[in-house]
């Protein structure tokens, strides 16, 4: 089968012929129709994160049918499934026991540790697989498996937040946006200085202001998700945020974060980041996407041209999310 796969710290994926895998006990073999793109996969070939297994195929965003099955598996063969980055935890840490599994201590990452969905098939482990919902075409439905879901996440320790700032207004705010407006929430959107096209489809998604990241919003926030994978914006956002107030940090890998005095962070307010995700925040979340309805804004491309996919996600050159579309 074809698959991109990638061998070493900045290098492009390279398109090999590998054998296509075998389910194993629990798990399903899928074959893949889409499968999204996301920053986390640049963060993986730039060599940011511990623990890959290289090589690997990666990919976390997987939409495709059941074509295979291990033992002890229940869903049928031709049911549409998502492949999100969960691709399995140990069950028994303390954090799993605490319904915390995206704190695991010895998780499986898809596309990280075992093989994604940049190829024609992929396994997984059926019980962190996903059912997709129906109305969603399998392109609009891949930006929910992480960007959708972490965004989710995310969005949810802003608790109460009205006035709600996004920094970085790519795949993971674009869907966000749509979930805190349904919510009744004022959005502010933060782009790089000088991204106007960014900044109008941030105000065309319902945003109240948009602007360049480092302006003052017109209100202090009550909470703050930064996407961006700049640690400068920490501050940045501490200073554009009210008393009591939260910075999100949701991205798995920033640049140092600079210091800065500590009358910012005085009067109650709080820095956290988010990790990973959990089965409940993507039941919750792929229940939730189809009444708003969230609808995603993406562009494709195929197997083949993942690399052109990875290289204008790191240049800001496509609004929304990015799809690799593997079967036609
Ligand atoms: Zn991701
Ligand atoms: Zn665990």
């Amino acid at each position: 089968m074809r698959a991109m796969q990638f061998t070493h710290h900045h290098q492009p994926l390279q398109l090999v012929d590998i054998p296509q895998p075998i389910p194993g006990p629990g798990q399903l073999s899928i074959e893949v129709h889409v499968c999204g793109v996301c920053r986390t996969d640049l963060h993986v070939m730039d060599g940011e994160l511990p623990n890959a297994h290289l090589p690997i195929v990666p990919g976390h965003q997987v939409v495709g049918t059941v074509v295979g099955k291990g033992d002890n598996t229940t869903l049928k063969l031709g049911q549409r499934v998502g492949v999100p980055w969960l691709g399995g935890s140990c069950q028994h840490c303390r954090y799993c026991l605490t319904g915390r599994e995206n704190l695991c201590d010895s998780p499986t990452y898809t596309g990280f540790q075992v093989n994604g969905g940049f190829s024609d098939y992929c396994v997984a482990n059926e019980a962190f697989c996903f059912p997709i919902p129906e109305h969603y075409p399998d392109i609009q439905a891949a930006p929910l498996l992480c960007a959708g879901l972490i965004g989710y996440r995310a969005l949810r320790f802003s608790a109460e937040a009205q006035h709600l700032g996004l920094y970085g207004f790519g795949a993971a705010a674009h869907i966000v946006i749509q979930v805190a407006r349904h919510q009744g929430r004022k959005v502010y959107a933060f782009t790089k200085p000088g991204d106007s096209q960014g900044q109008a489809f941030a105000r065309e998604l319902g945003a109240t202001w948009s602007g360049d990241a480092g302006t003052a919003p017109p209100v202090l926030l009550d909470a703050a998700i930064i996407f961006a994978p700049a640690g400068e914006l920490v501050p940045e956002a501490l200073q554009a945020t009210a008393k009591g107030g939260v910075v999100i940090c949701a991205g798995i890998h920033m640049s140092d974060i600079p210091s800065f005095p500590y009358a910012w962070l005085w009067e109650e307010r709080v820095i956290r980041s988010v990790a990973n995700l959990t089965r409940r925040d993507g039941k919750e979340f792929l229940a939730l996407a189809p009444q708003i309805p969230v609808e995603t804004t993406v562009t494709t491309y195929p197997l083949e041209e993942a690399n052109q996919a990875l290289d204008d996600l790191r240049y800001g050159r496509f609004r929304g999310a990015a799809v690799i579309v593997v079967k036609d």
